[in-house]
């Protein structure tokens, strides 16, 4: 049998052709008119399905039953298609919402935003791809065999089964090399032949009868093929993306909306001063050391030892103590004593620095109200040069002086073992929420880490010491705060594009002296 675009007919919409299987191999990008306001809120959410996805394969295995189960939830709270078995009438654009059409087309059109956002680096496409993989093998594997096949049909996936004749002729080969195979499930089973070369994983796992060039591939093993074929379409179209990047850079509305993207975060929004005048200056150097994130710990060090820290420092730092609750005056305060503590005097002080803190605040230039970075601001962008203190030291640490980091705040072994096996696998963020498990002495945080000022107030709640700080901002995240009441429909963050471009408006107040 060979799957040579024999396609399904439909009839009912036009659009079905498109959009008529669960699953799609993104070929065709979407060519309709869309708002701005719909473009952020579906990009926003299938960013937060991919951030889900890259946790669930760190905390479980991944295609385990947790896994599935968890990922299954959140790709139905978000509204992603996920089951196959669709009434073709609510195809139908007309339908009341949600729609199976409208989760098929969120499918599509957020995946080529997100597309547009991650193919700048090559970390980013890594990033990418390998969500997008493990998202896709997932929805793959969830699908009955009928609909698999159907799959491939669409896709015109030229994989030959073998006939009944040649099957009988191998069956002892294909026992002996399939796990888990009788002779019955032989007969029942289609086996495809594929060049042994588009099944290199399956190859070198020994999983398949090789013979003559071919693989002989069991039907439950052709995900593997189909994935390869995904990460390959993927990382061409990604690379293709990427030259395009100047035209569509060069739409103002969109090129900062894009730049958010690819360091967003997905979650609470820590720059409204909700808990402002809640920690005193005496208070930092004792949280320091219990509530902070690593990278918030590093720069206190650095600014208590040197009395200075350069403008990458004082951003990332200054906008976070600003988030945990320091007013304009203590910050003031805080920076200017440690600063004159060093070779900077009162004057020099006032003069080159107190204007870009007042500015922090919202008191000079715009007046805007700055927002603390979110781990992937800080592991993504500005990285730290010689000098430096910001960043994130899992991402942007050497590992043998993080590992000695580590041991001086005393973390058993083990945790340094397996924090180290994290930052090796690139998962910064879960590295340091295992610096959080072990240093709050817990088995699961039970939290998802995306923002060092999520960090501190997870840890002040944890500690008993953040009773008014809790209260003051633990507000439903922004995402689920604007969540209908039937679930339908979740708007975007506000004003991120603005956001971007303020930030990088504040950058310009730090220069170095
Ligand atoms: Fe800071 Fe986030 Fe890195 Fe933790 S993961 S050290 S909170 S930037």
């Amino acid at each position: 049998m060979q799957f040579t675009g024999r396609r399904r007919k439909l009839t009912v919409h036009p659009q079905n052709e498109l959009y008529g299987h669960c699953l799609q191999l993104y070929g065709q990008p979407p060519l309709e008119n869309i708002s701005l306001s719909e473009f952020e809120t579906f990009a926003v959410e299938r960013l937060k399905l991919l951030k889900t996805v890259e946790n669930l394969g760190v905390s479980y295995v991944k295609m385990s039953e947790q896994y599935s189960k968890k990922l299954h939830a959140e790709i139905s709270s978000l509204h992603f298609p996920h089951r196959p078995e669709v009434d073709e009438s609510s195809l139908n654009k007309s339908q009341a919402v949600p729609t199976e059409y409208e989760k098929r087309r969120k499918d599509h059109i957020s995946h080529f935003i997100l597309r547009l956002a991650y193919c700048q680096t090559e970390d980013l496409r890594r990033w990418f791809i390998q969500q997008e993989m493990d998202l896709f093998r997932h929805r793959f594997t969830d699908l009955p065999p009928k609909f698999k096949t159907e799959f491939l049909h669409r896709n015109n996936l030229k994989y030959d089964t073998i006939s009944v004749e040649e099957k009988k002729n191998l069956k002892d080969q294909l026992i002996n090399s399939s796990y888990g195979f009788s002779g019955t499930t032989v007969v029942e089973q289609d086996f495809y032949k594929v060049p042994f070369q588009d099944a290199l994983d399956l190859v070198r796992m020994r999983k398949v009868f090789l013979q003559g060039g071919y693989a002989y591939i069991p039907h439950q093993e052709i995900v593997t093929i189909v994935l390869n074929d995904f990460r390959t379409r993927l990382s061409k179209a990604l690379a293709l993306t990427a030259r395009s990047l100047p035209a569509v850079q060069s739409d103002e509305r969109l090129q900062p909306l894009l730049n958010h993207l690819s360091h967003a975060y997905v979650g609470q929004d820590y720059s409204i001063q909700k808990n402002i005048g809640k920690v005193s200056l005496e208070q930092i150097d004792a949280l320091s050391a219990k509530s902070f994130p690593l990278c918030m710990r590093q720069l206190h060090k650095a600014l208590r030892d040197n009395h200075h820290l350069r403008h990458g420092g004082r951003m990332q730092y200054g906008l976070f103590l600003k988030g945990i609750g320091l007013t304009l005056e203590q910050a003031l305060q805080f920076w200017r004593s440690e600063f004159i503590r060093g070779k900077v005097d009162a004057d020099k002080f006032d003069k080159a620095y107190a204007y870009s803190i007042r500015h922090m605040f919202g008191k000079e230039g715009k007046r805007t109200d700055y927002t603390p970075y979110s781990c992937m601001k800080v592991i993504l962008s500005n990285p730290p040069s010689q000098g430096d203190y910001h960043g994130c030291p899992f991402r942007h640490s050497d590992p043998e002086l993080l590992k000695q980091k580590l041991q001086s705040y005393k973390l058993s072994p083990s945790g340094i073992v397996q924090i180290l096996d994290l930052v090796k696998g690139m998962h910064y963020q879960l590295a340091c929420q295992k610096y959080f498990e072990l240093t709050h002495n817990i088995e699961d945080a039970g939290f998802s880490l995306n923002h060092p000022n999520q960090y501190f107030m997870e840890s002040q709640k944890l500690l008993g010491g953040g009773r008014e700080i809790k209260k003051e901002v633990e507000m439903p995240q922004k995402v689920q705060e604007n969540t209908t009441a039937n679930g339908a429909s979740v708007q975007p963050q506000p004003n991120t594009t603005q956001a971007m471009e303020e930030m990088g408006d504040l950058d310009s107040y730090f220069l170095d002296e």
